[in-house]
């Protein structure tokens, strides 16, 4: 794609005054940092837009990593010239030679003189430009309505910008501007799409992984970083806290309670979660429940999981079809590493019939009936593994190290980035 510039149209975000100012300039700061791997870019801002001026830079290595933007609703390649008449037409015949019209194409050009000392209206700049177009492209067949070509003509004091083509951004809320949850992220289809679509509303989220090493393998915690990682593509890095979850595990299996037993874990992760998320100043929680999706997903067992926490539990997926979140999934980029077959803590002690309405008083004498729940708990949160994702950070699992001591080296994180000459990402 051969085009000067990128133009970048921020949310028509409901917000006015210093709170719009606030959430732009968020956008502003992300979009920059991704352009550090590119010096000759250059940034503007104006009122709902960003300009990135590419100075050389390739358009195509830009528009990803953009396009993971929040808060960007669209992504506009752009040529640009002098404002002066000449200049163009010769731009806009160049422009559309670049496209390589081939079969017969509906067009018009939409002119807009935001310059009022430009010696043409924006009615006479649609035909003044478009007719020697029509002689040059034969294809062309004019179509004011519904054309499937629309060459978008701005004309301002310090130069004209032509465009047709506007491409999706990431919609949603600028990244943080909302506060910070803590995103339980399980291996699974569904948790990850929760925390992307947590994310789109302006959360910052950390993540919060139960593992039951050395009952689930090395893999199964290896596949959940990688989701991770995916996720931080939209948000530069991602915290992700590894908790140790057998002991517990094992101590809420031996109560007998076979078919309490997910609403149990359940109600343990989240009280982890929850001292996890006061400890890093995150107000809410986010899960990847769907309503009546599996057992522990009813509306009673919602009801029964959800107490053990004060922090509100946001459930993005809620009402959600199952095949809406793997569209999502493919969509934002973590189906394909979901779908491996590697298991889940969880799914270790799955009963054969799980309560699909368990009993609030049964499950409190169930957990007060074990000695040294709340302790376990607490030493979870103490050996917990917290590592800060890129999306390139490299990953050494030593797998002879992997003693099952809450501190072992395991994961070594590499050099930033931008040593590495990797361009489009945040360092
Ligand atoms: P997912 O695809 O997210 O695993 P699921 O349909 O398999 O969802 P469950 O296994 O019932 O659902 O889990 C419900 C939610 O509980 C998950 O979406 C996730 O938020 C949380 N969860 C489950 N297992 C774990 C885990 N090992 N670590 C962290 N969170 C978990
Ligand atoms: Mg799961």
């Amino acid at each position: 794609m051969n085009v000067d510039m990128l133009m970048l149209r921020l949310g028509e975000i409901m917000l006015k005054g210093r709170n719009r100012a606030r959430f732009e300039q968020v956008v502003l700061n992300h979009v920059k940092r991704l352009l550090n791997g590119f010096p000759k870019a250059q940034i503007t801002k104006d009122y709902g837009r960003i300009y990135i001026d590419l100075g050389g830079e390739p358009a195509d290595e830009l528009l990803k990593p953009l396009s993971k933007v929040f808060g960007i609703t669209a992504i506009i390649p752009v040529v640009v010239c002098t404002p002066e008449l000449e200049q163009i037409q010769e731009k806009a015949r160049e422009f559309l030679g670049s496209l390589s019209i081939e079969k017969d194409t509906t067009f018009k050009v939409s002119g807009r003189r935001v310059w009022k000392a430009f010696p043409h209206s924006s009615h006479d700049l649609n035909r003044i430009i478009s007719e020697p177009l029509l002689a040059a492209f034969p294809c062309l067949k004019v179509d004011v309505k519904n054309p499937e070509l629309d060459l978008r003509v701005e004309v301002r004091d310090d130069r004209a910008l032509l465009y047709c083509q506007v491409l999706p951004g990431a919609g949603g809320f600028p990244l943080g501007t909302n506060g910070k949850a803590m995103l339980l992220l399980s291996g699974g289809i569904d948790s990850p799409v929760a925390g992307w679509s947590a994310m789109r509303r302006g959360l910052e989220v950390e993540c919060v992984h139960f593992h039951s090493y050395p009952f689930t393998s090395r893999k199964a915690e290896e596949k959940v970083i990688e989701l991770a990682k995916v996720l931080s593509q939209y948000s530069g890095r991602v915290k992700i806290h590894l908790v140790p979850f057998t002991d517990i595990q094992t101590s809420l299996a031996g109560a007998g309670q076979d078919n309490l037993m997910i609403t149990l874990m359940r109600r343990a992760m989240l009280r982890i979660a929850t001292k996890l998320a006061e400890a890093n100043d995150a107000l809410a929680l986010v899960t990847g429940d769907s309503l009546g999706q599996v057992a522990s997903q009813t509306l009673a067992s919602m009801n029964v999981i959800g107490r053990v926490t004060e922090l509100p539990l946001l459930r993005p997926l809620v009402t959600m079809d199952k095949q809406e979140i793997i569209d999502l999934s493919q969509q934002i980029g973590t189906y394909d590493l979901s779908i491996l077959p590697y298991e889940d803590c969880c799914t270790l002690f799955v009963p054969k019939s799980p309560a699909i309405k368990p009993n609030l008083r049964v499950v409190e004498n169930v957990e007060r009936s074990l000695e040294g729940l709340d302790d376990m708990l607490e030493k979870a949160v103490q050996n917990t593994v917290t590592m800060v994702l890129r999306p390139n950070s490299q990953i050494h699992y030593q797998e002879d190290e992997m003693t099952g001591s809450p501190d072992f080296p395991r994961h070594d994180l590499e050099k930033p980035v931008q040593e590495q000459g990797i361009r489009g990402d945040w360092f």
